[in-house]
Formats: structure tokens, C-alpha cells, sequence
């Protein structure tokens, strides 16, 4: 920080006289006027030493390809939409500032007001939220500018706000998960600095004296900044978030945020679309897939078809905040062809959830693939029964991808008033709330009065058929069950 600081005065000191900030971006701080209820206020900074210091923070990898995410993602619009008029991405400096957001007031130095109502981000003035965050929420700015009027629907239905490990809904993992793909490509490219040592395991220090970094604390450290920086590198890029939580007692934030998986046990179709980290492992799947790691080139000309493929999706879908948005972008992906690319995305979705968009029997057949390895029966684990699974389901793909949506059902929340979920440091706590198609055991297990049994019949009656309704689950689960009396449908307000 405090070499940070000598920078920023030298810097001052040579070009304080015309400091501008950079053309391609609107740089805003909080006004003097309070925000009233509505959007908030901004003016724009005019304090040269701050101007340079974000000069200088612009700089960093990560922000060099949000900014060129940015530009992109208006090209992309503006092919599609020829009235959509381009503007410099709005950055707000604001202390603890790490979200994106749409519509805000900009004041001017006479105390006119102009309402804007295109995305922004908001921005601690900071180095390191130049990093990976301005990266990460230039993802939902993004997705927000192709999405256009329509708007990335948001309907949360968690007890808990999203993270990487937990299964959310399915907007929110599809704009998690676009936005998280963004941060693994940057660790995998080597564009964070920040991220060899605590990421990639670099710095390895012991001892009372070195609390908290040192090797003492790190398997619960990834927990202590919500984030889950580790998770959103390794299991993303290995797409560990395919398989169920190993992490299955009656505990809600275990389920949830543990990121320990069982490896024999495949997701269903449901759960992984309302995955944060399932989305995040496809999309940077779509960009890096290969041999190799691609070249610079051909990751910008996929980040470009994945904008595109969003876009087009955006424009046929409807707004439902149910709507099965990663099976429909992929969908979306795999039509925009050409043959090669099609074919090339199909394998990845169809490697990444192992079969289970499209057979019904994929979660067994992963299941005799794994016990074959740990017994080293290397015929079985690569056998041509697999072998012919694997080529039927990439044939129905590309015969007709819409295969790839026909496993899944509806969302159909439900919660319950008497159990409540905190998480201390965010300082609030909410009742605990499941969408019933997606709710893994560790989350069942939470109810009270629920038996084994119950559990069960729940988890049979869903493999046999996605519950349709409240009533539905009702009829087949709940009927007569003590634990039902305890379930309320909906999403709490
Ligand atoms: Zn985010």
C-alpha cells in the first residue's frame, strides 16, 4: 500500500495539470447531494491524483480484458440492435463498491441531473478490486448490455446469497457462472498476479506466528472470504461442481458451501443448471476446450459467439426467472453452428454433466464408471458400453440439441418459517428455502421431522418424474408426512 501511494504522488506531481480519465470509460464518485430513494447519485471525479491512480489500476490484466469485455459486449448489441447507441463504461468509485447495477443520476457541477439507464459498476478505489472483481462484474454488466430491454431475469430463491459451491436458481447460476468463468480464465491465463500464491498454492507457511495464511487455517480459508477463491479456480476448471455435495448432514451451510464432493455421485439435470459452479465449468470449457490452451485470438473469437449465442437466447427466451438458461444458451451455441463448433460444444456439455441432460441412465452408468476405477478394472471404466453412450448422446445433440432441455422439470420453491439460516457476518438470517427439484440431502435433512424414509421417497419420486407443482410434491412426498406441516410453498418475502 504504501508503494502504491509513492506511485500515485510522482505520478501526480508529472501530470496533475490535464489528468483526464480515459476516454473509453465515465468515471463517477458518490455526490455531495444524499441519494434519495431511487437510483443513486453520482458526479464525475475530477481530482486528478484519483483519475491517475485508476490510470494506473486500469493497467492490471484483469481490467485491460473487462474493459475489452465491455467494448465487445456493445459490439455485439449493436450488431443486433441498430438503434442501441455505445457509451464509456461507467465505473463508480465507491468504498466497499463490488456489484453491478443498472440506472443511476449523474449530477453536475451546476446541479442538473441527467438519469442514465444503462449498467454501471460500482468499485472500491482500490488496486486490488481492479483485479478479478471489476473482471467478475464487467460479466454481469455484460451479460446486461446483450441481454438487452429484456434484462437478465433474478428470481433468488437460496437462504443464502450466492457462491460458487451452492445450488442457487437457474438465472442466478447462469449469470454466476458467466461471471465466474471470466475470473478462472484469468487465473488459468496467468493474467491475476494475485492469484500464485494464494490460488495456485505457492506461498506455504506454518506457524503460530503467521495467522491467518499459514497452512493451520487453509482448509477452512476459503470460506473466511465468502468468495471461494480457490473453488472458483480448481473445481471450475476440472468441473468438480458436476457431482453432489460429500457434505450431506442435517446442515444447511455445509450443503451449501462445503466444497467437498462425492465423486460417484452425479447431480441431476436440475440441480446442475442452478449451479453456480456447473455454469462457470461450462463456460470456460467453451473458451479453453482443446489440446492446448488456446492462443489470445481464438479465446476472444469464442468469448465473442458466447456473447452472441447469450444474445440470441436472450431475444427467443421469455423473461421467466425460471427459464432453463444455460441448457437454452448452450442450445443456442450448438444451433449458431458451424458444424465443427456445434459438435465441439455438444462434447462439452455432454462430457462436462456426463450424460445426464440427455440419458436417463447416466448417472448410473458414471457411477459403475468410477467404482470400476478405484478397483483399477480399467476394462470396465473405459468399455465400449460407455464408449457407445457417449456417441449416441452426441448424435441426438447434434440431430436436434433440444435433447439437451427434455430431462428437465419445473422450479417449485417451497420454505420453511421455523428454521432460519444466518451466516454471521452478513448480520441477518432467512428461513430456510429449496427449490424441491433441486434440494440435495444435506438441505432435506434440515427440515424438521423429516425421516429417512421421507427422504427417500422424495429423492425416488424425483428421479422418477420432476415434481410439476407444489401439489404435485405434496401428493407423491408430503401427504401425511409430520414434516409437511412444516413447509410453506413460495419463495419467502
Ligand atoms: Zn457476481
Amino acid at each position: 500500500m504504501l508503494q502504491l501511494a509513492t506511485q500515485i504522488v510522482l505520478v501526480v506531481v508529472g501530470f496533475a495539470s490535464n489528468a483526464e480519465p480515459p476516454t473509453n470509460i465515465v468515471l463517477l464518485e458518490p455526490s455531495a447531494v444524499a441519494d434519495r430513494d431511487g437510483p443513486p447519485r453520482f458526479t464525475r471525479v475530477v481530482d486528478a491524483a484519483r483519475i491517475e491512480a485508476v490510470r494506473g489500476w486500469l493497467e492490471h490484466s484483469c481490467a485491460r480484458r473487462a474493459l475489452a469485455l465491455y467494448a465487445l459486449a456493445e459490439d455485439v448489441r449493436a450488431a443486433r440492435d441498430a438503434s442501441y447507441v455505445r457509451s464509456p463504461y461507467p465505473i463508480a468509485l465507491v468504498p466497499g463498491g463490488n456489484h453491478a447495477d443498472a440506472g443511476y443520476v449523474e449530477v453536475a457541477a451546476d446541479g442538473s441531473e441527467v438519469h442514465h439507464d444503462e449498467p454501471f459498476i460500482k468499485l472500491d478505489p482500490s488496486a486490488e478490486s481492479f483485479g478479478r472483481t471489476f473482471l467478475h462484474e464487467t460479466g454481469h454488466v455484460a451479460l446486461g448490455i446483450v441481454a438487452a430491454e429484456r434484462g437478465v431475469p433474478s428470481e433468488p430463491l437460496a437462504s443464502i446469497p450466492h457462491t460458487v459451491t451452492a445450488i442457487t436458481d437457474r438465472s442466478t447460476a447462469f449469470n454466476e457462472g458467466y461471471a465466474v468463468h471470466l475470473e478462472a480464465l484469468a487465473v488459468h491465463l496467468g493474467e491475476d498476479p494475485a492469484a500464485g500464491p494464494r490460488d495456485r498454492h505457492e506461498r506455504m507457511v506454518f506457524g503460530s506466528d503467521r495467522a491467518p495464511e499459514s497452512e493451520y487455517f487453509r482448509p477452512a480459508i476459503d470460506f473466511a472470504s465468502y468468495a471461494q477463491p480457490r473453488a472458483r479456480y480448481r473445481m471450475v476448471r476440472d468441473g468438480e461442481f458436476a457431482f453432489a455435495p460429500a457434505a450431506c448432514d442435517a446442515d444447511y451451510l455445509r450443503a451449501q458451501l462445503d466444497p467437498a464432493r462425492d465423486g460417484a455421485s452425479l447431480l441431476t439435470p436440475d440441480q446442475m443448471i442452478a449451479s453456480e459452479g456447473f455454469a462457470a465449468s461450462i463456460f470456460f470449457a467453451v473458451a479453453l476446450r482443446g489440446e492446448r490452451v488456446p492462443d489470445a485470438a481464438t479465446i476472444d473469437a469464442r468469448e465473442r459467439r458466447m456473447l452472441e449465442a447469450a444474445a440470441a437466447m436472450f431475444a427467443a427466451t421469455s423473461a421467466d426467472p425460471h427459464a432453463p438458461l444455460l441448457v437454452d444458451w448452450l442450445i443456442a451455441c450448438i444451433q449458431q453452428g458451424p458444424a465443427e463448433e456445434a459438435r465441439a460444444i455438444a462434447d462439452v456439455a455432454l462430457d462436462r454433466s456426463h450424460g445426464a441432460f440427455v440419458d436417463v441412465e447416466a448417472a448410473q452408468l458414471w457411477r459403475a464408471t468410477y467404482l470400476a476405477a478405484l478397483t483399477l478394472d480399467l476394462g470396465s471404466f473405459s468399455s465400449p458400453t460407455v464408449k457407445r453412450a457417449r456417441t449416441t448422446w452426441r448424435e441426438r445433440v447434434l440431430a436436434d440439441p433440444l435433447v439437451l432441455a427434455s430431462r428437465l422439470g419445473a422450479v417449485v420453491p417451497f420454505y420453511v418459517p421455523d428454521v432460519e439460516i444466518a451466516v454471521v457476518a452478513f448480520g441477518s438470517a432467512a428461513p430456510l428455502s429449496f427449490d424441491v427439484n433441486t434440494a440435495t440431502e444435506g438441505v432435506m435433512r434440515c427440515i424438521p421431522g423429516i425421516t429417512t424414509d421421507d427422504e427417500a421417497r422424495w429423492i425416488d419420486e424425483r428421479a422418477r418424474h420432476a415434481f410439476e407443482s407444489a401439489d404435485d410434491f405434496v401428493a407423491r412426498v408430503a401427504k401425511n408426512a409430520p414434516f409437511a406441516a412444516k413447509l410453506e410453498p413460495g419463495v419467502p418475502n
